[in-house]
């Protein structure tokens, strides 16, 4: 039944592995927070939805050009928890994407979903790693499909050369030090860190991991009509020209680069002379 539902849901992989396994992954708050969510978290599912749209010029990384990830992949979950709900009334089904205690890749990695990456990522060829996760969190002990962890990359320490941000190490990635996360920053920048950015290609993320990969030589396009039609490509100053907060939400709020309000992109531009 739950093949078919994530099949329909758009999912090109899915897992799922006692709440109890995954917790080994999280901090103590994580869990608290999980079952203030969920009071007796018996079950995480988790899903891949492909999001590779083609080879296209712009200034925002691939993952922000469709509709925002976090609305569409709650969606396409919500399908496969309305089934679920249906079955199991009154048993309390979670859908989420990256906007949960969860740590999404490592259920992935836990229920053998593609490969890890150095770069940190979860890579699902023949998605690449150009994939966005999502979980369902239940207080149902539902049968789970039979899991081997996932292998690791072929190693070949690409993206670890080209991190701009230093941020990549065998031990990891030092999330402070991605530039991905510093063009989302709120504020001035540094010198130090306004330099940085001056000299990276995107006002908004940074796909140079995974552009350097090898299993994204050549990524197979995804199906989902949400990450293939009507992208924002790219974003100049005009595009923000006299917006307010209220206006840029009407233009685009549907957008993952939405959330931080048009400040940080604006800053980013004017920070490459645009
Ligand atoms: S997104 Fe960019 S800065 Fe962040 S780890 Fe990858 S290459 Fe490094
Ligand atoms: S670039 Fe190489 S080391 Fe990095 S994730 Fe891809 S295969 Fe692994």
């Amino acid at each position: 039944m739950l093949n078919k539902a994530f099949a329909a849901a758009g999912a090109a992989a899915w897992g799922g592995l006692p709440f109890s396994e995954l917790a080994a992954d999280m901090t103590p708050e994580a869990i608290a927070k999980a079952e203030q969510l969920c009071p007796n978290p018996r079950a995480v599912l988790v899903a891949a939805f492909p999001y590779y749209a083609g080879e296209r010029p712009g200034n925002l990384s691939l993952y922000a050009r469709g509709r925002d990830y976090h609305q569409v992949v709650t969606a396409r979950l919500n399908t496969i928890c309305d089934i679920l709900r249906k079955k199991y009334e009154n048993e309390i089904f979670l859908p989420a994407a990256d906007n949960s205690p969860l740590p999404e890749r490592q259920a992935a990695w836990r229920c053998g979903i593609g490969l890890r990456g150095k770069n940190g990522l979860v890579i699902l060829p023949p998605y690449g790693s150009y994939v966005f996760l999502g979980t369902i969190l239940t207080d149902v002990e539902l049968e789970l499909p039979l899991r081997t962890p996932s292998p690791g990359c072929v190693g070949c320490g690409k993206c670890l050369t080209a991190c701009p941000g230093g941020a990549l190490g065998e031990a990891g990635v030092e999330v402070s030090r991605c530039l991905s996360d510093l063009t989302q920053k709120k504020g001035e920048l540094t010198e130090g860190e306004a330099a940085l950015l001056k000299a990276h290609p995107l006002i908004w993320g940074c796909d140079t991991c995974q552009r350097v990969c090898p299993y994204n030589a050549a990524p197979a396009l995804s199906p989902l009509p949400e990450f293939r039609e009507g992208l924002v490509d790219a974003l100049e100053g005009a595009d923000l020209e006299g917006l307010t907060n209220r206006t840029f939400r009407e233009k685009y709020g549907d957008r993952a680069f939405a959330w931080r309000g048009p400040a940080p992109l604006r800053r980013n531009l004017k920070g490459r002379g645009k």
